[in-house]
């Protein structure tokens, strides 16, 4: 039930009162340092509104200083001269470390981000520790070619690391967003800056306070905490960084790519979404009721992923639409730390203002609430989980990525013709299908124009499998082995014999 006022725990566990009792810095070169300013920011806790902490502020000078660091830990470090084995060692242990203090995290997670710890638990942490182990596994895979060319010449490949990696993350998977960046980059050999988002920096930096100590090398990951602006936008524009990664806002990305082309640095972009949800009358309906809510609810729809746009076939269009509505009624709304919520708070006052703007906005323009459509309480960042018909193609619900847990459902009448609505749009990240008859689901799958396509299910992921976008939801995959490409470089030698 969506209360008026959500609980909120009055008292911090231990460990969070231990580690948030002193200001955060910046891990540069190995060692935790202030900025070299003295600025520090807030961090505030979304369930409350309260400071959390208080963080280094990193800049343009303390960017620099990271990449010095992590150029020479490149260039000259004993990083350069470890086995892939060694490496892969050293990533093993950090997820072991990072596994050993699950709790902790889930923790820190959930008062940093909002998100329900009971989530952080079980999803966050074990599948940034799932994703680190797998790419350790890559560390001693990475192989180049040995290719027949004619004439008396041995010719082959090479897989080099590109050099030092820009990586700039998002706030709304905090910790799995580092380690989806850190670990194919480490596995290459490459070393790293990584800019943790402004409203949640804290498991990054535990994370290089776990790295320090299972032995990697000084300067192979640095964590500087900032702001986009001045921040992230030295990290993207830094002449002495070769590739960048970015996950975040479209809009953001493109300034990423215009800030990369001076010395243009290999780029890799992981954007924004509208993805399609598309519920077919032969599917299992309850199955795809419950799958559908998880599609947009999950995360509290601050997923780039988020099924923000369902269709339905208008035979079952109102048994699904108000099957996900009563899920939505019957979300616990709460602080994240309290066991039975479900949907925590967005992650900040910006974000709230930026998801209720979106559904007044949808009302204005003629759409209609069936569940939620308002903030919860009055301290927080809580909005309820909202559905919400009558849409039109146009309205900006329909095309602009929300990052909130309101979805938009329109009826359809041809199966045949449902392709077109569901790839208008500028984006093309995810997509879901719902349907028992297996001819169309692999049509569908074939003719979606997204990044991944979920058939019976929604957000699964794998480190196995490549994810990103087509259109201007990105460019390259992260996890699997396309992520490994996005940190080497391909060297030819030809040896005339
Ligand atoms: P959101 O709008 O969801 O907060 P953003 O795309 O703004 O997402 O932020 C994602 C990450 O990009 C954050 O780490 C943020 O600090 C960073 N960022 C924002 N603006 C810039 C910029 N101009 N240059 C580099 N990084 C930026």
């Amino acid at each position: 039930m969506a209360l008026l006022e959500p609980p909120i725990s009055p008292e911090l566990p231990a460990f969070a009162n231990a580690y948030l009792k002193h200001d955060k810095k910046l891990f540069i070169n190995g060692a935790f340092v202030d900025s070299k300013s003295g600025k520090t920011f807030k961090v505030f806790n979304p369930a409350t509104g309260d400071v959390l902490a208080q963080v280094a502020e990193g800049d343009r000078a303390d960017i620099d200083a990271a990449v010095a660091a992590a150029r020479r830990a490149f260039e000259s470090g004993p990083w350069r001269s470890m086995s892939p084995s060694q490496r892969s060692r050293l990533i093993y242990k950090l997820a072991d470390k990072l596994e050993e203090r699950l709790e902790d995290f889930a923790l820190l997670e959930s008062l940093d981000n909002g998100k329900p710890l009971t989530i952080a638990r079980v999803a966050d942490v074990p599948m940034s520790v799932d994703n680190l182990r797998y790419m350790a596994g890559w560390a001693t895979k990475i192989l180049g070619d040995s290719i027949p060319v004619p004439g008396e010449f041995h010719a082959y490949t090479r897989r080099e690391p590109i050099g030092v990696a820009g990586q700039i993350i998002p706030w709304n998977f905090p910790l799995l967003m580092a380690a989806w960046k850190i670990g194919p980059a480490l596995a290459a050999g490459c070393t790293i800056v990584l800019k943790p988002a402004e409203q949640t920096p804290l498991t990054a930096l535990l994370l290089a306070e776990l790295a320090a100590e299972v032995g990697f090398p000084e300067g192979v990951i640095n964590v500087v905490p900032g702001y986009g602006e001045t921040a992230g936008a030295a990290l993207a524009s830094h002449p002495g960084v070769d590739k960048i990664a970015f996950t975040g806002s479209t809009e953001v990305g493109k300034l990423i790519v215009r800030a990369a082309a001076d010395n243009l640095k290999k780029v890799t972009l992981e954007l924004g979404g509208k993805s399609p949800n598309i519920i077919f009358a032969d599917a299992n309906i309850d199955e795809a009721i419950a799958g559908a809510a998880f599609g947009i609810f999950f995360n509290m729809g601050q997923c780039c992923t988020a099924g923000s746009r369902l269709f339905l076939e208008r035979s079952v269009f109102d048994r699904v639409t108000k099957g996900i509505a009563e899920v939505a009624k019957t979300m616990p709304v709460g602080s994240g730390l309290d066991q039975q919520t479900q949907i925590g708070p967005l992650v900040s006052d910006e974000q709230l203002e930026r998801v209720t703007g979106y559904i007044a906005s949808g009302i204005n323009e003629g759409a209609r609430t069936l569940s939620g459509g308002t903030r919860v309480g009055t301290r927080g960042y809580f909005v309820e989980p909202t559905v919400l018909v009558d849409v039109k193609p146009g309205m900006k619900i329909m095309r602009e990525e929300i990052f909130g847990p309101v979805v938009a459902a329109t009826p359809f009448d041809d199966p045949n013709d449902i392709l077109g609505p569901a790839n208008d749009t500028v984006y093309g990240l995810a997509a879901g299908v719902w349907t028992k008859d297996v001819s169309k689901a692999h049509k569908m799958a074939a003719g979606l124009r997204a990044g991944t396509v979920w058939v019976n299910c929604y957000n699964v992921f794998d480190p196995a499998l490549p994810f990103g976008g087509f259109k201007q939801s990105g460019w390259g995959r992260e996890m699997s082995h396309n992520a490994l490409d996005c940190y080497t470089e391909t060297k030819s030698v030809i040896v005339k014999l």
